[in-house]
């Protein structure tokens, strides 16, 4: 039987052959475990298994899951958001999460600099590219890019630019998606050496993993690899 532990060995040893076949350090890719939706049970599992980074996108239930985490004593798990961010779920955001990787808005920034609660470190933040150009998708676009960087810059005291995410598009062919993770890595190089703090390049998923790390990437986002199918109730 596969468990979440199992599961986790093999993805961590994937990423270490694939970084290899791309001539790069297996330790520069850090591994993003995915648990929307999934329980607090088997968000415990993956953290006895030693996993420390989780990502969540609905601000409600990652709140309660978090909550629940953290009263059992578990302190060291580092959250981080990636899921569309609504205007009305800023604070419960803010509040809960050390990295919101979908940042793609000036408006959002300004409120979740606002209601990062004084006691809590910066919050560090992704911007979201649009990599795929598909216009019912998140993200920034890349033209507008720079003006959010500098509203940021200037308006935003308590939140810290550390990285750039995309999501590729969704494709039988995954040679397609390879332009889209060029172009987010571009961009990663020129923006990066202009903002010391943003060193994280977060591209890749379940299905696109080997293109995302043979491309550069610095993160990759695995749910369905690690927790299995995924199943909402609607
Ligand atoms: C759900 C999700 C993932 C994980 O997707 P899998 O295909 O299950 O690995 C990664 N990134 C984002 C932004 C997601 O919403």
């Amino acid at each position: 039987m596969m468990t979440i532990q199992n599961n986790l060995l093999n993805i961590k040893e994937q990423i270490q052959n694939l970084a290899i076949s791309a001539k790069r350090e297996p330790n520069e890719i850090s591994l993003l475990a995915v648990s929307k939706t999934k329980p607090v049970s088997d968000i415990l599992e993956a953290y006895h298994a030693g996993q420390r980074f989780f990502g969540e996108s609905y601000a409600q239930e990652a709140a309660e899951k978090i909550t629940e985490i953290r009263s059992r004593g578990i302190t060291d798990i580092e959250w981080h958001f990636i899921g569309p961010v609504q205007a009305n779920k800023t604070r419960i955001i803010a509040e809960h999460f050390d990295v919101v990787e979908s940042l793609d808005r000036a408006r959002i920034a300004k409120r979740l600099n606002d209601q990062r609660p004084p006691l809590m470190p910066d919050l560090r933040v992704f911007i979201q590219i649009n990599i795929s150009r598909e216009p019912q998708k998140s993200g920034v676009s890349f033209e507008e890019l720079p003006e959010l960087l500098a509203y940021i810059g200037e308006m935003c005291p308590r939140l810290k630019i550390a990285g750039l995410m995309g999501i590729a598009e969704n494709v039988s062919d995954k040679s397609e998606v390879i332009p889209q993770f060029q172009a987010l890595k571009d961009t990663f190089d020129r923006i990066s050496r202009q903002y010391r703090e943003l060193t994280v390049l977060s591209m890749g998923m379940t299905n696109d993993m080997a293109e995302a790390i043979a491309c550069g990437s610095t993160e990759v986002r695995i749910g369905t690899a690690i927790f299995g199918a995924r199943q909402y109730h609607v």
